[in-house]
């Protein structure tokens, strides 16, 4: 077993698929990591959702939850608002945060909420199978589009950040990614700054990020990553989508 990277991580072995290079495994480590430097392990509540991304609530020594398919941000808010002085912040993936749950993102923004989300893009429910979700590309084949995702049949790729940014009550929306090491520190940094917003009392804060499922893509871990430079990033731009509290230092 690798030795343990952080106290607020249990000394387990991960149960995300193995050797495949799965960007999970990198943010679940991340985030231990971030809530043992902010020494907030004792005030954080995580919220898993229903998919790979809800193992993360089994490895990190923190108060933690799991919400149905989609819900992880009412959830989320229900718990804030009784607890207002905890940091609640979610871990889900695009088939939980933006297609089972985009109505939850949308009024959660709207409403302004004062907690966190980090969720993970790769494109698919690949917990079950590899279904398509509404983030895949045009084209991307799944286990539930053969021939590849049809913007007639399908629909376009849906921009969640791009859509939750538009919304009056979201405070900070991101999109990062962790194919490289600065890349990764950004990622870092981001999570940091969204859950140190809702320390100071804004919300709604949301770090998307570009993650892989080699398993589902059918891709080698390098392959996988090259894919998410070459093709994903072009489709969903990284940066900072929203951030009020740049506005507000200008
Ligand atoms: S199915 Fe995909 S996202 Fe889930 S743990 Fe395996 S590689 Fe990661």
């Amino acid at each position: 077993m690798e030795p343990k990277r952080s106290n607020v991580l249990f000394n387990i072995p991960h149960q995300y698929c193995a050797g495949t290079g799965c960007t999970h495994g990198m943010l679940t480590i991340m985030l231990a990591e971030i809530i043992e430097e902010l020494r907030i392990r004792d005030r954080a509540i995580l919220v898993g959702p229903v998919g790979c991304s809800e193992q993360i609530i089994n490895y990190l020594d923190v108060d933690a939850i799991s919400g149905p398919h989609g819900r992880a941000l009412s959830l989320a808010t229900a718990i804030k608002r009784c607890l207002p002085d905890r940091i609640v912040i979610t871990f889900q993936g695009d088939g939980d945060f933006a297609s089972i749950g985009i109505a939850e993102a949308v009024h959660t923004a709207a409403r302004g909420e004062r907690i966190c989300a980090i969720w993970v893009n790769n494109g698919l429910y690949a917990m079950t199978g590899g279904q398509m979700s509404v983030t895949i590309l045009l084209d991307q084949k799944t286990m539930t589009t053969t021939e590849g995702r049809s913007r007639q049949f399908d629909g376009a790729p849906l921009h969640a950040s791009e859509i939750l940014a538009s919304i009056e009550g979201s405070y900070f929306i991101t999109r990062e990614a962790v194919n490289s090491k600065s890349n990764k520190e950004k990622c870092r940094a981001s999570i940091i700054k969204a859950i140190n917003l809702q320390i100071d009392g804004h919300g709604f804060n949301v770090v998307e990020v570009l993650g892989t499922c080699p398993t589902n893509w059918h891709m080698s871990p390098k392959e996988a990553i090259k894919r998410i430079e070459q093709e994903v990033m072009k489709e969903y731009p990284l940066g900072i989508k929203k951030d009020l509290s740049e506005a507000k230092n200008e």
